[in-house]
C-alpha cells in the first residue's frame, strides 16, 4: 500500500495549514491573540472560558472544525499552567459533546500539531484542533480543503455551536 496514507495521516498533512480570520490591517498580530479581543459574530469564538477559549477554524478540515486556544500567548503543551491544561481538557469534552448534540459526528480527531515542522500553521500559540468526523467524510475532504468557505456558513455555524454549548 505504499504511496495510500491513511486518513489520519492525509487529516494531519503538514501542507494543509490551518488560518483562522486575520486582521488584514495588523498582519503582525497573532491571530489567536486578536480573536477574542472582538465580538464573537466577528472572530468566530463559540465559548469563551476563564483561560482558554474556543473557536471555529476559518479553513476547516471537516464542517465544525474547531481549535481551542489558551488566552496567553504560548507555544508549546509544556509551558501550560495547571489551570490551562485543566481547561484545555474540559473544554475539549464539552465540544465533543456539543458537536455530537448539534450534528450527530461519528467520530473525532482530536489533537496538537507542535511546531511548524508537525504542521501548525500558526506554532507561535498552542491550539487544540477538535475535528468531527462522519463515515464516507474521507471522500469529500480535499474537496472541502480546497474549497472557499463560505463565511455565512461559518456564521451560521457559530450560532449553533454557542447556543448549543451552555
Ligand atoms: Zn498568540
Amino acid at each position: 500500500m505504499t504511496g495510500v496514507p491513511d486518513e489520519i495521516e492525509r487529516l494531519w498533512t503538514p501542507h494543509r495549514l490551518e488560518y483562522i480570520k486575520a486582521d488584514s490591517s495588523s498582519s503582525d498580530e497573532c491571530p489567536f491573540d486578536v480573536a477574542p479581543t472582538k465580538p464573537d459574530e466577528e472572530s468566530l469564538v463559540v465559548a469563551r472560558g476563564t483561560v482558554v477559549y474556543a473557536v471555529l477554524n476559518l479553513y476547516p478540515y471537516n464542517p465544525g472544525h474547531l481549535l481551542i486556544c489558551p488566552y496567553r500567548h504560548v507555544a508549546d503543551y509544556t509551558e501550560l499552567t495547571d489551570d490551562e491544561t485543566a481547561e484545555i481538557a474540559t473544554f475539549t469534552q464539552k465540544a465533543m459533546r456539543m458537536v455530537r448534540s448539534v450534528s450527530g459526528a461519528h467520530g473525532f480527531n482530536i489533537g496538537l500539531n507542535q511546531g511548524s515542522v508537525a504542521g501548525a500553521g500558526i506554532a507561535a500559540h498552542l491550539h487544540q484542533h477538535v475535528v468531527p468526523r462522519w463515515g464516507g467524510d474521507t471522500n469529500f475532504m480535499p474537496v472541502v480543503g480546497r474549497t472557499k468557505v463560505l463565511p455565512q456558513l461559518l456564521t451560521d455555524t457559530r450560532k449553533l455551536f454557542a447556543d448549543a454549548w451552555s
